[in-house]
């Protein structure tokens, strides 16, 4: 799997996706948001990073280096996508401004490098609540998606966020290559009604939950016996 560092020089200067979760576990809406991002935004690729211990959020189901196994099964063979380790093996509870502060490093991205933060519009109703939020803006562009049953930048946003967003919302995705950080976009992926939430229910109940994610991650979390027990 490539490093940031070993994608070729003249796909350097486009953007780079960033895509943080729990994936509690990892399913096809995460895979389409990240697939068509890369083709809706002009990104030269989608750099993956699981949480280790998710800050916002009860504790996940399964250890942090199992989600990451999920994940690395789940986007094998895509060339675009990248696999980030650094949260799962970090011993503090992962935020997305360190996070992407790291990224900033010059040994990774740099100071310069257009990167575009990837979240759903849930994440994105509740980024207020995140630590140094406002710091998020000049770190990295972000790019909303849109998920059956959230509104994207409607009027319901907390007025904090509501008002960082007026001056940053852009139409144009290909503005994005034209500044490293600071303005927000919405894509209007393919809507797939799927939640690791909804999942994890299926599973514990002993109900089928094929189809809603990729089948090499079915077997691994049967021959793990994750999310079995009611
Ligand atoms: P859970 O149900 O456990 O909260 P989840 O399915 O929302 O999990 P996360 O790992 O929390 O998955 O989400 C990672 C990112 O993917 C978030 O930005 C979230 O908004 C986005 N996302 C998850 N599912 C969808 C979906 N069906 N459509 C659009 N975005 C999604």
């Amino acid at each position: 799997m490539p490093e940031v560092s070993d994608v070729p020089q003249e796909a350097d200067r486009r953007p780079l996706g960033i895509f943080g979760g729990t994936f509690d576990p990892v399913h096809f809406a995460h895979l389409r948001l990240a697939e068509e991002a890369a083709d809706a935004l002009g990104l030269a690729g989608v750099r993956w990073i699981p949480a280790g211990r998710p800050a916002l959020r009860e504790a996940p189901r399964v250890s942090a280096g199992q989600r990451l196994e999920m994940v690395r099964l789940a986007i094998a063979g895509n060339p675009r996508f990248v696999l980030d380790e650094a949260e799962v093996r970090a011993a503090q509870p992962s935020y997305t401004v360190p996070t992407l502060e790291r990224l900033r490093q010059p040994a990774l991205c740099g100071a310069q490098r257009p990167l575009v933060l990837l979240v759903g519009a849930d994440a994105f109703a509740g980024m207020s609540s995140w630590h140094r939020w406002e710091n998020l803006f000049t770190l990295a562009h972000i790019a909303v998606a849109h998920r059956p049953g959230f509104p994207v930048l409607a009027d319901s946003l907390p007025p904090p966020l509501a008002t960082a967003c007026r001056d940053r919302l852009c139409a144009d995705p290909s503005s994005l290559a034209e500044a490293p950080a600071g303005r927000i976009v919405s894509f209007a992926m393919t809507q797939l009604d799927i939640s690791a939430t909804k999942i994890r229910a299926l599973l514990s109940n002993g109900i089928s939950a094929q189809y809603l994610l990729p089948d090499a991650l079915l077997d691994y979390i049967r021959t793990h016996h994750f999310y079995a027990e009611n």
